[in-house]
């Protein structure tokens, strides 16, 4: 059977991550063991956030604070890490850490240095782990959110998909935290700019991105003609299903593909 998709970049973001500030181990382990079920017939990249809530569980500083928010980062990077270490070496894997910030994008230079990083670490069988560096960068180095991150990793090392694993099941006809009747649409072949400037806030302490900086990353992959899978992270049978069948209940795919 040929395979839709080869080079697969996952981001799962703090939310799903974390539970009452903390890690959410069975989540993450839930997360790995498909990963991990899935790495012998796909390339995988891992994009993940929750560095800052890691941190908060050895350190309760304020993270509206900027500073504090660097500390809680570079505290929470190596408890992270450590965390998916340990669940991946379960099923034999080893993980690489890759941090970027948006200057990492800026010229083909750079950009050629992280994609032979990515390929080098697949080459090995070894799973790249990344994250949005912002410890020792300022505001204006930074994406902001790993959803536009992670959709320039897909589109900068040439993967088929990004897949985002997320708070909510999939993309709705409007904000289904406020509207009980909000429909989900299955695909979205056109972002208008409307929805693409629309206010949005975070929608809980740990979180930097929201639903617009998802549309912001679903329009910039389909203006490259890739792909991406707006689904679940705390049910990933879409994800799964979507994957490895082709077929999905629940999820947005945004694609400019007929
Ligand atoms: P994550 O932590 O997974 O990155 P966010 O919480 O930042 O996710 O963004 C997803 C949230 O965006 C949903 O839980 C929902 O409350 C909100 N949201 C606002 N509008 C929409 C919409 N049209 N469709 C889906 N979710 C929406």
């Amino acid at each position: 059977m040929s395979q839709k998709y080869k080079r697969i970049v996952f981001k799962v973001g703090s939310g799903v991550l974390t539970e009452n500030n903390k890690i959410a181990k069975d989540r993450m382990l839930a997360l790995v063991s498909l990963l991990a079920g899935l790495k012998s017939d796909y390339e995988i990249i891992l994009v993940t956030s929750g560095a800052v809530s890691a941190g908060y569980t050895a350190l309760q500083l304020d993270r509206s604070i900027k500073i504090s928010k660097k500390v809680l980062a570079a505290v929470g990077q190596p408890i992270l890490m450590s965390s998916y270490k340990n669940k991946f070496e379960i099923y034999g894997i080893d993980t690489a850490q890759i941090l970027l910030t948006e200057d990492d994008f800026d010229s083909r230079e750079r950009t050629e240095i992280f994609r032979q990083i990515i390929n080098t670490t697949l080459k090995h069988g070894i799973l790249p782990i990344v994250n949005e560096n912002d410890i020792s960068t300022t505001e204006e180095q930074l994406f902001g959110d790993n959803d536009q991150l992670s959709a320039h990793v897909t589109y900068y090392t040439n993967s088929d998909l990004l897949i985002i694993l997320s708070d909510i099941d999939g993309y709705y006809d409007s904000n289904p935290s406020q509207n009980p009747d909000a429909k989900m649409l299955k695909i979205m072949r056109e972002i208008t700019d409307e929805l693409l400037t629309q206010e949005e806030m975070p929608t809980h302490e740990f979180a930097s991105g929201g639903i617009v900086t998802k549309l912001k990353a679903a329009s910039y992959l389909m203006s490259k003609d890739k792909e991406m899978f707006l689904c679940s992270g705390y049910d990933l049978k879409s994800a799964k299903e979507f994957i490895t069948k082709n077929i999905y209940n629940k999820g947005t795919l945004f694609t400019n593909k007929s």
